[in-house]
């Protein structure tokens, strides 16, 4: 279906309909995978995600803001759902883009807007991972976190098992809270590996390093159900215990495996995301995996 994952990424570029979809509301099936447009609908599917004992991660959609005032605008947007969630008692931390707060405006002003979320989680006992981006953004996001991490232990970030150097990454983040991804990025041979197999291969071992080489806490973030029972075998056969690993998956993806995973004694915890900025998302969800365009036939049968 290449042809296919081509129409759903240039759709997701599309800015006319990025803006359009902005004032529309959850469209074309949308909410199925999207939290939802405002901070208290979001808390809501948080608590029946908690009732379900999954744990969340909320992620405010948009990314690669390049005006100060919508990266500020963004940020207030984070400090109320930490606040909501802080207020509300439900199970969840935070996912933050670096490029929605100003990492691509300056490195300084994104600090700023960086650490005003820090301290609001901190103040909420509450964990922040921040998302890795594509590569032309790597070395400020490292920079970012390992600033971050000399002031909090409330931090953790995210390794692209594509990536050629994620392997040190994995060293070093091996006492931290670290989410193991396949990455989801378009990047140059140059500096990712490029076929299906050899990702998947490095990311089963970055699974297995970071479970057993430091104190860390390991979140295998995958929809792989085959990836998932060869890392649940490796933890049987490692004695890993429950508290140092969980799975982690989309909000509307699998649900059958997250309940399942549940069921059997896991950690889950639902990665969910939320906002107006919903369209590119839910387009590159659809370009990833194309059998999802269901969710938009369904919706569409159903109006
Ligand atoms: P894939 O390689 O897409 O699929 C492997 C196999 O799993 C498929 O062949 C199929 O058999 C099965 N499968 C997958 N999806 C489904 C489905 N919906 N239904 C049925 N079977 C399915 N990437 C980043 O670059 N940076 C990040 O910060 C980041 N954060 C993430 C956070 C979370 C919680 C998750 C889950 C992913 C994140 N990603 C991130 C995306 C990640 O890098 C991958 O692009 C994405 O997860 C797709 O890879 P996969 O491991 O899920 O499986």
């Amino acid at each position: 279906m290449p042809l296919l994952r081509d129409v759903f990424i240039k759709l997701s570029e599309n800015q006319v309909l990025n803006d359009a979809t902005k004032k529309m509301g959850l469209k074309f099936g949308a909410n199925k995978v999207v939290g939802g447009i405002s901070v208290d609908d979001t808390i809501e599917r948080i608590k029946d995600l908690n009732s379900q004992g999954m744990s969340v991660s909320f992620d405010n959609l948009g990314e690669f803001v390049t005006r100060r005032s919508d990266a500020i605008h963004e940020k207030d947007i984070i400090l109320n759902m930490i606040n909501a969630i802080g207020e509300n008692g439900v199970d969840a931390s935070a996912s933050i883009k670096l490029s929605q707060i100003g990492l691509n405006i300056d490195y300084d002003f994104c600090i700023e807007n960086i650490t005003e979320i820090m301290d609001a989680a901190k103040k909420h006992n509450m964990f922040v991972n921040i998302d890795m981006e594509n590569y032309a953004s790597y070395e400020d996001t490292v920079r970012v976190i390992d600033h971050l991490m000399e002031r909090y232990d409330n931090i953790g970030t995210v390794l692209q098992s594509y990536l050629f150097d994620a392997k040190n990454d994995v060293y070093k983040y091996k006492d931290r809270r670290i989410r193991l991804v396949k990455g989801a990025y378009k990047e140059a041979p140059a500096v990712a590996l490029q076929e299906k197999e050899d990702i998947d291969k490095a990311f089963e071992l970055l699974i297995r390093l970071h479970l057993t080489k430091g104190d860390g806490f390991t979140s295998i973030a995958t929809h792989d159900h085959n990836i998932i029972e060869k890392s649940i075998e490796f933890i049987k056969e490692n004695d890993i215990p429950n508290d140092r690993f969980e799975f982690q998956m989309l909000f509307g993806f699998r649900k059958e495996l997250q309940k399942e995973l549940v069921e059997r004694g896991y950690n889950v915890c639902i990665y969910i995301p939320f906002g107006n900025d919903w369209y590119a998302y839910f387009m590159r969800r659809l370009a990833e995996r194309p059998q999802n365009i269901n969710l938009i036939v369904k919706s569409v049968t159903k109006d």
